[in-house]
């Protein structure tokens, strides 16, 4: 059997890395806030040659505290691509703020910039783009939109920890970069956490006042604020995994290109690009008869995904709240992609041997 994703497995490498983190928060009797999350956030800023980074609780936090801290009145409209995973939706939902779903590309499943002019109303107030599977968004367009429209822009970069567009890596292109540390994700904790990055330190510290009771002095609150905090164990953690991302990154992008070379052209394979540094949260293909061929892989010991099967347009709790319109190109996506295995945990011939088994399909 070849598991979509292996968690135990994954982590093997780094459990006595792990180990000897956890001995040390638990020896050192301080567990919320301490200095385990100050050396992971100054890692962070390192990593992604960004100015702060702001941990926090997880990735749908870091999203819904990047727009909180940008203060917008109530049923303000946010731009968020309609065939990103819900969470970037219910952040903008939290803020009782309206999303507004623009289509994406159907080369590269990221948003498209050609479409966002469209939608943008004398209510739009900023844009939330999502770096999906580990592509980067077409960045240029993005950021001179929002110049022209005087809008926010928050990158939610859940599945593109260390990807790059033009040579600099997704996060710190728009006011806020917001990632999740889920562990299936390629910089992945042992439980949940996230993390914003922010190149402006008012937003910084505004969002730093948010994530701890919007309190920067004990028992002083200065405006109502979250508990949202980055966990002190989990950012121990993730100090070990930063290290070593880039060599998760490398292992995908080489079981990527296995793929990329060796799939026949029956399917459709992610588009390759110069200008990108892909790293693979996910490899996806397109194929007409994706059920069909899912049930196939399955029945010759091959896991695989759906990313996603049910588009947020067509979710029960977004009914109301998203303006009845058809999403043609989403629906398109949502009805034929399929995620194959493209873990750290995989080896070079367990790919070999999915190929082998599609080619056969
Ligand atoms: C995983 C994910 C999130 C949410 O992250 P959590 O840590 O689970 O809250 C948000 N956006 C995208 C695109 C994701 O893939």
């Amino acid at each position: 059997m070849i598991d979509y994703e292996n968690l135990k497995k994954l982590n093997e490498p780094f459990f006595e890395e792990y180990t000897k983190k956890f001995s040390e928060v638990l020896n050192s009797g301080w567990y919320i806030l301490g200095n385990s999350v100050k050396q992971f956030e100054e890692e962070f800023t390192k990593y992604n040659n960004a100015q702060n980074t702001i941990g926090v609780a997880s990735g749908l936090d870091a999203i819904t505290l990047s727009l909180a801290a940008c203060g917008f009145e109530e049923g303000s409209e946010v731009i968020v691509p309609s065939n990103t995973y819900i969470a970037t939706i219910l952040s903008v939902v939290h803020n009782k703020l309206k999303p507004v779903l623009v289509e994406p590309s159907i080369e590269t499943y990221n948003i498209d910039p050609k479409k966002i002019e469209e939608s943008i109303t004398s209510k739009t107030k900023a844009i939330v783009i999502v770096h999906l599977y580990g592509k980067s968004c077409e960045m240029d367009p993005i950021i001179e939109i929002c110049k022209r429209h005087n809008l926010k822009l928050i990158e939610d970069c859940a599945q593109s920890h260390g990807a790059k567009y033009k040579g600099t890596k997704t996060g710190v292109f728009g006011d806020f970069g917001a990632f999740s540390f889920y562990p299936t994700k390629n910089l992945g904790a042992l439980g949940d956490a996230g993390a914003i990055l922010c190149n402006d330190d008012s937003l910084a510290h505004k969002v730093k006042r948010l994530r701890n009771y919007g309190s920067d002095i004990k028992y002083l609150n200065e405006v109502v604020g979250y508990n949202s905090r980055l966990d002190e164990m989990q950012a121990a953690f993730l100090s070990v995994k930063l290290t070593h991302l880039d060599e998760i990154n490398e292992h995908k992008r080489c079981l990527a290109k296995l793929y990329l070379q060796n799939l026949n052209s029956d399917f459709i394979k992610p588009v390759v690009h110069p200008d990108y540094f892909d790293v693979y949260h996910i490899f996806n293909i397109r194929h007409k008869k994706r059920d069909e061929l899912r049930e196939y892989l399955l029945e010759n010991g091959i896991k695989t995904e759906i990313h996603y099967p049910v588009s947020p347009s067509n979710q029960k709790a977004l009914k109301g709240i998203i303006d009845e319109k058809e999403f043609p190109i989403s629906e398109e996506i949502h009805r034929t992609t399929l995620s194959l295995p493209i873990s750290f945990c995989h080896t070079q011939e367990e790919i070999n041997r999915v190929i082998e088994v599609m080619n056969k399909f």
